[in-house]
């Protein structure tokens, strides 16, 4: 075996044990490889999929003991987890994507400052580091423009639109309330962009990478409701996202998969809005629409192993189970209409509690054509608005 290689029947740890963290272990499993999950709470999805369950605070040093002593490599699965654990563990254990990296990714000021010293197009934005500069900070980013807490937000929490000089009040007044010592934020002009865009790109610890078909993404109150693959529009515009997004990931020198999300503008410019360190939302239609899916490259790309041929082998939409929405499809009635149209794939992560905004699953509708696709995803999402009974 070549070094740095990890071979199936080895221990893969993944921090965070949510639906990705899962579907990272079910794909970690049908390769052989056995899984060690660490999330503190005890109900998450991935524990149910792990050979070894660490149900722990991220602050247990006998976890991280543990935990260092059995994996042969530690991956994770969303990017808020704490730098240093991925620090302390790297130095026993391989860590991929590294702790450098995602100390640059998960604090949105420096991953926007580390996009634009490499000259890759984002929306103007300006640090803040106390609630009460916000103004003089908005006047140099101009109206209208939304603030971000630099740290932990994600799914649009943690963000205010400001468009007018009453807003600022308001923010600011918020700010406050919920500022803890030393919290940061970032302030971007709000993007009139046309539509929302991402795009998956694998890069191997060799350096190889490869991008998956540009998608195109609708969000509903900051969380993403549908993804299309392939995205409608011209190939040059998907060929200019593929070549940002792995020229982004070469830059970080990234090893694993990453996803790029990205505004299109009226004029056809990109911007980046985020780089995700891992596997996406906007890509679970890998599982059901394409040779090899985002968490199988997961787990190749950790392991030093070939990276699978990526080919698109339907058009494809996929619609997020979000909330409320997963009591519909969990009844009989609800399971069997949504199973009868044809090309439909159903994942359910198994999660306890139905909170409103909290992804509970996803469907994926697969078609010959993406009209077709999009017909039959459309049918699906006007029976969930019209539930309590779900027709086909
Ligand atoms: P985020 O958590 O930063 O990905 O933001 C969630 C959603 O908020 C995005 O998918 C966009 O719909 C919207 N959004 C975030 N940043 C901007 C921006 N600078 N301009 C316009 N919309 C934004």
């Amino acid at each position: 075996m070549r070094p740095g290689v990890i071979e199936p029947g080895s221990i893969l740890g993944v921090l965070g044990g949510g639906q990705l963290g899962a579907m990272f272990a079910m794909a970690a499993r049908r390769l052989g490889y056995h899984v060690a999950v660490w999330d503190p709470d005890p109900v998450a999805p991935a524990h149910r999929i792990a050979l070894h369950s660490f149900p722990a605070p991220f602050t247990d040093s006998h976890t991280l003991t543990r935990f260092t002593d059995l994996a042969s490599v530690v991956t994770y699965e969303w990017e808020n987890i704490p730098a240093e654990v991925c620090r302390v563990l790297e130095q026993r254990k391989p860590v991929r994507p590294s702790s450098a990296v995602l100390s640059v990714i998960q604090d949105r000021l420096e991953q926007k400052r580390f996009l634009t010293s490499k000259g890759f197009p984002v929306p103007s934005f300006a640090g803040l580091t106390a609630p009460d500069e916000l103004s003089a900070i908005v006047k140099q980013v101009g109206y209208p423009a939304l603030c971000k807490t630099a740290t932990s937000g994600y799914d649009g929490k943690g963000q205010w639109r400001i468009t007018r000089d009453s807003d600022v009040r308001e923010v600011e007044r918020a700010l406050t309330e919920s500022a803890h010592p030393g919290m940061r934020w970032i302030v971007e002009s709000l993007v009139p962009f046309e539509r929302e865009l991402s795009i998956l790109v694998v890069r191997g610890a060799d350096g190889q990478s490869c991008t998956y078909p540009l998608t195109e993404n609708e969000h509903e109150e900051g969380i993403l409701r549908t993804t299309k693959v392939p995205a409608p529009g011209s190939s040059a515009v998907a060929q200019r996202a593929a070549t940002l997004t792995s020229q982004v990931v070469d830059r970080l020198e990234g090893v694993g998969v990453f996803c790029l999300e990205l505004f299109q503008l009226p004029s056809g410019e990109l911007l980046i809005n985020e780089i995700a360190p891992r596997p996406h939302n906007s890509g679970h239609y890998t599982l059901d629409a394409c040779s090899v899916s985002q968490f199988e490259q997961q787990v190749r790309a950790i392991c030093g192993m070939p990276l699978g041929e990526v080919r698109l082998l339907s058009p494809a939409v996929m619609v997020n189970l979000i909330g409320d929405d997963v009591t519909v499809v969990m009844k009989s009635t609800g399971c069997r209409a949504l199973l009868g149209i044809p090309g439909a794939a159903l994942h359910l992560y198994g999660k306890r509690e139905i909170r409103p905004r909290r992804k509970m699953g996803h469907v994926t509708f697969l078609g010959e054509s993406l009209s077709l696709t999009l017909d039959r995803a459309k049918r699906f999402r006007d029976s969930l608005a019209n539930s309590p009974s779900l027709s086909a």
